[in-house]
């Protein structure tokens, strides 16, 4: 058994703490949400009242905070986790981030004496709830596979991606995937309609051809067609059109800055930020099915 201290205990890192609670270690959280606290405290996390307290004679302290300006305040801020915690401990970010704040809290914490691995992770709440994630680690190979023993129950696959930021690399490029395929599907499966498809028979049709994708068989916009998808729930969040807009805004920053035009990537961004304008950024990204159908507010 370990110590492991948690930092952001939200809709993923409520659900991942809990795996670790079962996993038998002393979970120990932190989150300026109380509500958040509550929650995993119910599931057997012990509440610490700082970053400071949570980090105090942890083995390990894994982050899974929205974007890179909330790790930058957890890792660098006054009483933040390079300030308090011990350089033995091993420190685990997995948050999806932008590369360069990435890299900032690499050579920061090798700078102050920790191991640190980038970590994000892919498989939703869902996956987060079952402990079958997948995680992409990137970092020094001693401290990827010190993580990798940590990581273990809240994963079903666990693929060391290379040097600093490479676990970010891959997250980023993976979500870029999956929001292009979502707008293909959200328009493919209108326009099947529109052709006097039945929606079931063009799924099954889809999920077993050429258009297949995970968007298609997890998150189908149309309603009673896949049990998991937000469509039959009137789009309340899995992940939410903020989060969809800040993954791909990530991609669309990296792409710049090495010169790679996206522009399928460019042009799905704007329908998470026209649903955003809408008011609507905090409903499921599928929601963007609207934008095909014309019933946005209609
Ligand atoms: P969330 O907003 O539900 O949780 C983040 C938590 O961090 C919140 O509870 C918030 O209060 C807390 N927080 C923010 N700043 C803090 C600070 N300074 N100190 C302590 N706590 C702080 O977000 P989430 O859905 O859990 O996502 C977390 C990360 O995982 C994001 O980077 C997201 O892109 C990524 N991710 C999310 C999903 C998903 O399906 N939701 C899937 C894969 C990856």
């Amino acid at each position: 058994m370990s110590v492991v201290a948690w930092i952001g205990l939200g809709n993923m890192g409520g659900p991942m703490s809990a795996n670790m609670v079962a996993a038998g270690h002393e979970v120990r959280g932190f989150d300026l949400n109380p509500d958040a606290v509550t929650t995993a405290v119910t599931a057997g996390v012990t509440a610490a009242s700082s970053i400071s307290e949570a980090v105090a004679g942890a083995d390990v302290v894994f982050t899974m905070l929205p974007k890179g300006e909330h790790a930058r305040a957890v890792y660098f801020g006054d009483g933040g986790v390079l300030s308090t915690a011990d350089p033995a401990t091993l420190l685990v970010d997995s948050s999806t981030i932008d590369i360069e704040t990435a890299q900032a809290l690499h050579d920061a914490a090798a700078a102050a004496g920790f191991r640190f691995v980038d970590a994000p992770v892919s498989g939703g709440m869902s996956g987060a709830t079952a402990g079958s994630l997948t995680f992409m680690i990137g970092g020094r190979a001693d401290a990827v596979a010190d993580a990798t023993t940590f990581i273990e129950p809240m994963a079903a696959n666990i693929i060391p991606t290379g040097g600093a930021t490479t676990g970010q690399a891959a997250k980023i490029c993976n979500n870029l995937m999956l929001f292009i395929n979502l707008a293909a599907t959200a328009e493919g499966a209108v326009l099947a309609e529109r052709l006097g498809l039945d929606k079931q028979v063009f799924w099954d049709i889809a999920s077993v051809s050429s258009g297949d994708s995970w968007a298609l068989r997890t998150w189908y916009p149309i309603k009673d067609v896949v049990a998991t998808a937000a469509s039959n729930r009137d789009f309340a969040p899995t992940f939410t059109a903020t989060l969809a807009s800040k993954d791909i805004g990530l991609a669309i920053t990296a792409a710049r800055a090495t010169d790679t035009p996206l522009e399928i990537g460019e042009h799905v961004a704007e329908l998470f930020q026209r649903l955003i304008d809408e008011g609507e950024g905090g409903k499921d990204c599928s929601m963007i099915v609207k934008l095909v159908d014309g019933s946005l507010h209609a």
